[in-house]
């Protein structure tokens, strides 16, 4: 029978409002203007009181033993470290108007004052004598290292110029903005479509494409959000507690959930601080983490521990007894004997053998998830998603159990993650793009969750196309993504590339490879608006720049935010508004009209308009509650920088749906309901599978379940989707429920006998945040080498100890690491943190030298190249005192660059996990030697690409419609005869 979770939330079910409608109802709303002092513990709850803000006093620390009074404005903002978004307060000296110290922000409601090493230290990156202050310009050929300064209105007007040419000449995907963290939503889409291109790629499917792909399968939407605070039991498949995703409010909410009893479980085979804190570690084999979810669920499943009622309602099993088993009568029994039948074989003891987890944990941690029933929490992001061929699986058999347990939209349990987001809407939205890019949308992966970011540089070098101007922001191609060096070939090649611009606070190593770099703010020098799932609620945050609010503050108003940065540091807010007004400057192509004020017609916006008519428009209850408090929404969100829209917005997908939004709304075959009516603004609108391109004749708004009409999931079915007939139809039948693949690095690819291990490559640390924080001393202090983690049983089988040094082959190349050997690793496993091995090629410039290391590269033949150490990180003469006293000398290893692409063919994600062979180094071999073959990169490229099905699917289509797509484009770029790369005229 199932067990029922001890705990309730006060929230009820059917006040909540719905996304899935496109907007929230006005309702319910529970303003916060209380500061959320922690309720489980004390000692947190001592901020400065907001009516303090504009003269805080502190005693100067440095004058002591006097007690000289220090002055400061409090302004709050938002950390750009992670994608975590917590808050941040900055104290302000007004006396020197320098910012003292970052510190964090009770009024937040995700990160709830408190934050990681990574927030405070962002006041090192603000104060860093190493960041770039002015706008530069290339002087040399492209990498020499040959730059001068350059006005932002000469290279404003020259990059526009580029992309208005164009876009007048047809040429609309020979645009593309790259970006690595986005910190921010929605601004970016507006502006792409304004300029009616198909130009955004991202760093995703280095990330979290497979984590979201088997989320997205299963309910058209692509991210969990844990509700962990009140949950019972936590299985997590990464690292959360220290590094995951959304990390510090995760964090705190997981820990309150041990303190009041609940127990936790975490898979890696690394035993990570996090698996240290759980009450179950099981390090599966890497590539087998499939198996052992699946032996849980059939535990679950064998064993009736399952909600019968939630997966009879919410998942599509109707469906799947259609398809799959004609034969036999389509009731929900039968099904149940199917589901038994079909997952019989994921026994305990088959994942003890395959994995190598206990089949005792296996029954235990099952009976666990069952007994907590619907307050089941669960998430996996990157890790073994982000691992290996068929990493989606993952995610997918671990929301497997959610459904089971009935645990999703549940106190305790795991939403979609647009429940607990918000995202405002701009004034004059463009319309969708008309045209299909193929550089980032390929014909061979018509289900990429994201762009195929990686594979840029392999299709340039095909010549499947070219970029007239490129830019990188926030991103770091040649040193983030696997095959490095092929990356440096493009960028170098004025062929392929016309120009691009590096939007960056930092140098980097494919800055370096511009044409311009332009200097943007750091997190406390920037507007972005942005709500993250990091809790049960609903939330916005305002990152502002908090010199240009003191200033104004103070009566000096600031006319753009360069004025109140360090230098002619800018910020992209402002930036694109003034490039695209000088894109159309006598408004003929449409696109300057969508950058005039909404309050002063015909003249060119401001930033503060742009956010006045959002927080105005666009963000329930905030102007009321700015109201409440004699302010403009404007106003409260400089004051506070966050507004908490409403608590736990749970089951949406039970909403009944209101008789008058039924009317003219017809019921097809299997229970959705389709509404005639278009409604382009509301996210997650699903077009209805098979519509013809180019139509938006009706959209699906519901199903019927039992007789009634109810929200559902964004999906073909409107249900939860055990069955996928996406994958059945378009090319993978064999995979349409889910199921356990063998991949690139399954037991059986590896031969122990040869000296072959698996190399786990991408694991965070707490204190470093991928290329973001080279430029924090503090934390490069803290953190500054990448070591090899051994088990002891291979250090002994290689013959090394802790410190020696290591080269580690792989199919492209090698890179020599030392070692640390550890019982917290599983036996033919080798890990390295990938946020370490900064590199620089000229001594005094071109990348920070708290965290760098000074490097020659050497092309020994066409497309091989070695790279060494020239000199690790040292003490460095500048305006810090500080970095003369550098002790530290190592900067880690580039492994990256020794990697291949290796993209799944469904998800897109590039598979991280490498079989390599672990050697002791030889005579010749130096720390932090690197040496790669691209020649090898490239076939294996090509060896990946040959494991895809690519589009058309049903309907000559290059993507399902419904399927979530950044960016998505009008109807009918679709089509895979539609038009591509030529814009057709906006209505
Ligand atoms: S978890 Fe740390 S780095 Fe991330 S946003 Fe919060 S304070 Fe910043």
């Amino acid at each position: 029978m199932q067990t029922k979770p001890k705990r309730n939330t006060t929230n009820s079910t059917n006040d909540s409002p719905s996304l899935l409608r496109g907007g929230g109802r006005e309702e319910g709303f529970r303003p916060v203007t209380e500061p959320f002092v922690p309720e489980r513990t004390s000692g947190l709850s001592s901020y400065p009181p907001p009516e303090q803000w504009d003269d805080w006093t502190e005693l100067d620390a440095r004058a002591w033993p006097e007690r000289v009074e220090k002055h400061y404005q409090i302004v709050p903002t938002i950390c750009f470290n992670c994608e975590s978004a917590c808050g941040l307060l900055a104290y302000i000296d007004k006396e020197t108007m320098k910012i003292r110290k970052l510190e964090g922000n009770p009024f937040h409601p995700g990160s709830r004052g408190r934050n990681c090493a990574k927030g405070p230290a962002t006041i090192n990156q603000v104060n860093d004598p190493e960041r770039i202050l002015y706008p530069m310009k290339r002087s040399g050929p492209r990498g020499s290292g040959q730059w001068e300064r350059v006005s932002w209105d000469a290279a404003l007007d020259d990059i526009a110029g580029r992309i208005r040419a164009a876009l007048t000449e047809g040429r609309q995907n020979e645009v593309m903005y790259h970006v690595g963290r986005p910190g921010e939503d929605g601004y970016m889409e507006r502006v792409l479509q304004s300029w009616g291109v198909d130009g955004h790629n991202s760093h995703t499917n280095i990330c979290s494409s497979g984590g979201r792909t088997g989320y997205a399968f299963w309910m058209g939407i692509d991210r969990p959000s844990p509700d962990y605070a009140n949950a019972r039991f936590i299985l997590l498949v990464s690292a959360h507690l220290e590094s995951g995703h959304y990390f510090n409010p995760h964090a705190q909410r997981i820990i309150e959930a041990k303190m009041e009893g609940a127990k936790i479980a975490v898979m890696d085979p690394r035993l990570s601080n996090t698996a240290s804190m759980a009450n179950y570690w099981l390090a599966p084999a890497p590539g087998t983490d499939t198996i052992v979810l699946l032996a849980l669920a059939n535990q679950l499943i064998q064993h009736d521990l399952f909600d019968r009622e939630f997966v009879r309602r919410w998942t599509n099993w109707d469906e799947f007894m259609a398809v799959l088993h004609p034969e036999i009568e389509p009731t929900f029994e039968n099904y149940v004997q199917i589901l038994k039948e079909t997952y019989a074989g994921f026994t305990p003891e088959l994942a003890a053998a395959e994995c190598g987890v206990a089949a005792q944990t296996i029954v235990e941690v099952a009976r666990e998830i069952g007994k907590a029933g619907s307050a089941f929490a669960a998430h996996t992001w990157r890790a073994a998603s982000a691992g290996h061929l068929g990493g989606w699986t993952v995610p997918r058999a671990l929301f497997f159990l959610n459904v089971l347990t009935g645990s999703v939209g549940t106190p305790g349990g795991t939403m979609p993650n647009v429940w607990n987001k918000w995202v405002p809407r701009p004034f004059a939205e463009p319309a969708k793009q008309k045209v299909w890019n193929e550089l980032t949308w390929p014909k061979e992966y018509p289900l990429t969750h994201h762009e195929m970011s990686i594979l840029l540089p392999h299709f340039l070098k095909e010549g499947r196309g070219k970029l007239a101007v490129y830019f990188t922001r926030v991103y770091n191609p040649i040193w983030t993504n696997p095959d490095g060096f092929t990356w440096m070939d493009v960028l170098k090649d004025e062929d392929k590339i016309g120009i691009h611009a590096a939007l960056t606070p930092t140098w980097s190593e494919s800055a370096w490879f511009a044409d311009y770099v332009l200097p943007m703010g750091h997190g406390p020098e920037r507007h972005d608006s942005l709500s993250y799932e990091t809790h049960n609620a609903q939330w916005v945050g305002f990152r502002q720049p908090v010199m240009r609010v003191a200033m104004e503050r103070m009566g000096q108003p600031v006319a753009l935010t360069r004025d109140a940065n360090p230098g002619e540091v800018w910020e992209e807010n402002e930036f694109w508004i003034e490039l695209s007004w000088r894109i159309d400057p006598d408004g003929s192509l449409g696109i300057r009209a969508l950058y005039e004020s909404p309050y002063r017609p015909g003249e060119k916006v401001t930033v503060d308009e742009y956010y006045q008519w959002m927080f105005e428009n666009s963000v329930p209850g905030l102007p009321e509650a700015a109201a409440a408090e004699g302010l403009t929404a404007l106003e409260y969100m400089r004051r506070y920088s966050a507004f908490e829209i409403r608590k736990a917005p749970e089951r949406q997908f039970n909403d009944t749906i209101p008789a008058a939004e039924m009317d003219g709304a017809n019921t097809q075959p299997n229970g959705v309901i389709v509404s005639p009516s278009p409604r382009p603004h509301a996210p997650n609108v699903v077009p209805m599978p098979g519509m013809p391109p180019g139509s938006m004749e009706g959209r699906a708004v519901g199903v019927v379940v039992d007789g009634v009409p109810q929200r559902g999931f964004p999906t073909p079915s409107g249900k939860l989707e055990f069955f996928s007939r996406t994958l059945y139809d378009w090319g993978w039948p064999e995979l349409a429920i889910p199921c356990h693949i063998d991949s690139q690095v399954a037991p059986s690819e590896i031969d122990a006998s040869n000296g072959e291990m698996v190399l786990l490559p991408n694991y965070r640390i707490p204190t470093l945040i991928h290329t973001r924080s080279g430029n924090s001393k503090w934390l490069n202090e803290i953190s500054h080498s990448n070591p090899l983690w051994l088990h002891p049983s291979d250090a002994k089988r290689i013959g090394v100890d802790t410190g020696d040094m290591v080269r580690i082959e792989t199919e492209i190349g090698h890179f020599v690491d030392r070692v640390w050997i550890t019982e917290g690793m599983r036996p033919g496993v080798a890990a390295c943190s990938h946020h370490l091995g900064r590199w620089r090629l000229q001594e005094g410039e071109g990348n920070e030298r708290w965290s760098s290391a000074l490097v020659d590269i050497q092309q020994t033949e066409p497309g091989v190249y070695k790279m060494q150490q020239i000199h690790g990180v040292g003490p460095f003469e500048s305006d810090d005192p500080d970095s003369s006293k550098i002790w530290w000398q190592d900067a880690g290893v580039h492994q990256n660059l020794t990697f291949p692409v290796q993209p799944d063919p469904i998800s897109g994600a590039h598979a991280w996990h490498q079989k390599v062979r672990v050697v002791k180094a030889g005579p010749t071999d130096r720390y932090g030697d690197i040496a790669v073959d691209t020649n090898k990169s490239h076939a294996a490229y090509q060896r990946w690409l040959a494991m895809t099905r690519p589009a058309p699917g049903p309907n000559n289509l290059r993507r399902p419609m419904w399927l979530l797509r950044p960016y998505k484009p009008d109807p009918s770029a679709f089509a895979l005869d539609g038009p591509v790369g030529r814009r057709e005229r906006q209505p």
